[in-house]
């Protein structure tokens, strides 16, 4: 699913946040967001997911107008830096929960609900976890549930806010490597939001850099390394090295 974003306009109060946004994202591909805190990465990413409604301009899926549709409707997967998990759940019900929430005209079978959360479980290598808790579980292991949960109800778009910010650096780039993996094997356009300069660079096809609501470059990682753009992005990129 191609993700289009026109001439988008968002303001709170006397902030600009997203100040003529315009971005195209091909179906299939991982896409990071990347930019100091309160440059406007998340109000952007809730834009494309219908959480938040932009003063002006148009998101587009699939060259369709989503503008204004519902976040049901366009069908995406969340996962969030504090994404809690249902704790009263088993990990397996916690996977199969968006399945079992469906009108029963789309519901899958217990059967195939079985045989897709078992799919998935194997998919992040935590089958084994299935009857446990999530609070038998660790902070990596969790968001890795959460991304097959996210991911279980087969959205067109996965859309991933700081996913990885509350874990320590460890756990973080294994985390990395989950994530590339998955999408390898799912190829759900995926758009992630990280202030973590180094993450977008091992995880995104491309990054898209932005500054005061504004999108200062995009390219793949070499691309905006070797040839930034402008002075922003050569200090961005700089400061961390
Ligand atoms: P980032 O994700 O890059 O940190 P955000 O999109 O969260 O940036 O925020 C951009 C700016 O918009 C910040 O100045 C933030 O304080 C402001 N902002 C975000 N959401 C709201 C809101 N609901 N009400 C008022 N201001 C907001």
């Amino acid at each position: 699913m191609s993700i289009e974003v026109r001439h988008l306009h968002k303001r709170f109060g006397a902030t600009v946040v997203c100040d003529d946004l315009n971005l195209d994202i091909p179906s299939g591909e991982l896409v990071a967001l990347l930019g100091p805190s309160g440059s406007g990465k998340t109000t952007l990413l809730r834009i494309i997911a219908g959480l938040e409604q932009p003063d002006s301009g148009a998101v587009l899926f699939h060259g369709e107008e989503a503008t204004h549709t519902s976040v049901r409707e366009r069908n995406v997967g969340f996962v969030f830096q504090h994404y809690a998990l249902f704790n009263h759940m088993t990990i397996f019900e916690n996977v199969a929960f968006g399945l079992r929430v469906r009108p029963r005209a789309t519901r899958p079978s217990e059967r195939e609900i079985r045989a897709k959360v078992s799919e998935l479980l194997r998919l992040v290598q935590l089958d084994w976890i299935a009857d446990r808790y999530p609070h038998q579980l660790s902070g990596g292991q969790r968001q890795r549930i959460a991304l097959a949960r996210a991911l279980a109800v087969e959205p067109r778009v996965l859309l991933l806010d700081e996913p990885f910010g509350a874990l320590d650096a460890k756990v973080r780039k294994d985390l990395r490597r989950w994530l590339r993996r998955l999408h390898d094997e799912m190829h759900v356009t995926t758009v992630f939001v990280t202030h973590d300069q180094e993450e977008a660079m091992e995880v995104a096809d491309r990054i898209v850099l932005m500054n005061h609501g504004r999108i200062e470059q995009v390219g793949a990682p070499d691309e905006v390394y070797d040839h930034p753009a402008t002075p922003f992005v050569l200090q961005f990129l700089g400061d961390v090295n």
